[in-house]
């Protein structure tokens, strides 16, 4: 039987062990990863299907709407179906808000349910115009990770899949194993590949009680909020090469001044919890095949990781894409054997 071990149990491990379960049917595959569910990043994530090109640097515009369509092809359809409640996508309004116009139109902006310009009159109507001269209003999808990862493992586990908890030290321990790895570590893969181009973009945010707020809100100033079904969530920072878990009390100062101020509606919020959490940034995304040869050992690999701020948007178009290398690896596999 064919072996697959994916490491990794955040979204995009998930994502992929999922998607190689669907395109090889019969194949075993095992979810290996040392922190699961409320552990990972990925449970923190604001959810938002926003990708943009300048979010993920170094990938092609063509393969990032390749991506990024696979994936709202999925997600459009859940929010609007009978899983929504499980899956948990929700189809979500709201607003972008810029001090200085954007250059041109965002990947996403022909992809989402709808995004338009709003006129200096309707940002005037909404309390905004003194602080933000350009808006856009916007309906997408946004995913609660809790429910999302939940589902994704209930669907993986139903498929027959195992996860084991473990702490891979170096790839090579799974040579023998299985026919594939396909490695959706995330930051992981700074020391499992000694991958320098992998850094972590550090974020914070708050969480607050505040259900008369129903639109999300996204600036240009380090300042948003997203919607959760019980909360808001407040962000948003973006620390290039910070490791730090802990939560800063100046930073956190930062956001409930700029969050307050420019949506005054929060006002009477009650505070939550904060969260801290690291983006796995890479440029580009590492989507590939490897094969490792040593005189007696080989191992092919499928790296799947570094999709920075919009890993919850990109998951399902590269896990897709990850199972076709699996597939492609696997019966290069066969036919050499013939
Ligand atoms: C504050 C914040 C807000 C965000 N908001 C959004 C958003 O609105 N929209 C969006 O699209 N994205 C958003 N993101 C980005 C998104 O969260 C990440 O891109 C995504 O979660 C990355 O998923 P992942 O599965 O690659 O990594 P992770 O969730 O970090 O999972 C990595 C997995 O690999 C395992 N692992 C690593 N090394 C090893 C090892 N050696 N042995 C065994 N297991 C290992 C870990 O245990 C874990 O299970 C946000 C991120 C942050 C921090």
């Amino acid at each position: 039987m064919v072996n697959i071990i994916v490491i990794g149990a955040g979204v995009v491990g998930l994502s992929s062990a999922v998607s190689i379960q669907r395109a090889l049917p019969g194949v075993k595959v095992k979810v290996v990863a040392d922190k699961i569910y409320d552990e990972t990043t990925s449970i923190g994530a604001g959810g938002i299907f926003l990708p943009t090109t300048t979010n993920i640097p170094g990938v092609s515009e063509d393969t990032l709407r390749r991506w990024s369509e696979t994936s709202w092809h999925v997600y459009s359809k859940m929010a609007t179906s009978d899983l929504a409640s499980s899956t948990g996508h929700t189809v979500s309004h709201g607003y972008l808000l810029h001090k200085t116009r954007m250059k041109g139109k965002p990947l996403y902006a022909d992809i989402v349910y709808s995004y338009r310009e709003m006129s200096p009159g309707e940002l005037i109507k909404l309390g905004v115009y003194d602080n933000f001269r350009f808006g856009y209003e916007i309906t997408t999808v946004i995913t609660n990770m809790r429910k999302y990862l939940k589902w994704l493992m209930n669907q993986f586990t139903a498929n027959g899949g195992e996860v084991e908890r473990r702490k891979i030290g170096s790839l090579m321990e799974l040579y023998g194993q299985c026919n594939v790895v396909v490695n959706c570590s995330g930051l992981g893969s700074r020391q499992l590949c000694g991958d320098k181009l992998l850094y972590p973009l550090r974020g914070h945010l708050i969480k607050v009680k505040a259900p008369w707020v129903k639109d999300w809100v996204y600036t240009d100033q380090q300042a948003h909020l997203f919607l959760s079904d019980d909360f808001v969530v407040l962000g948003g920072i973006k620390e290039k090469d910070n490791w730090s878990l802990n939560p800063d009390p100046a930073v956190r100062q930062g956001i409930l001044d700029r969050n307050f101020r420019y949506w005054p509606a929060l006002t009477g919020a009650e505070y939550l919890e904060d969260w801290v959490g690291l983006r796995p940034m890479r440029e580009p995304v590492r989507l590939e095949t490897e094969v490792i040869r040593s005189p007696q050992r080989t191992l092919k690999i499928v790296h799947n990781y570094g999709h920075g701020s919009n890993g919850v948007a990109l998951s399902w178009g590269t896990a897709v894409e990850a199972a076709k290398l699996v597939k492609e690896l696997i019966s290069k596999t066969s036919s050499s054997k013939l």
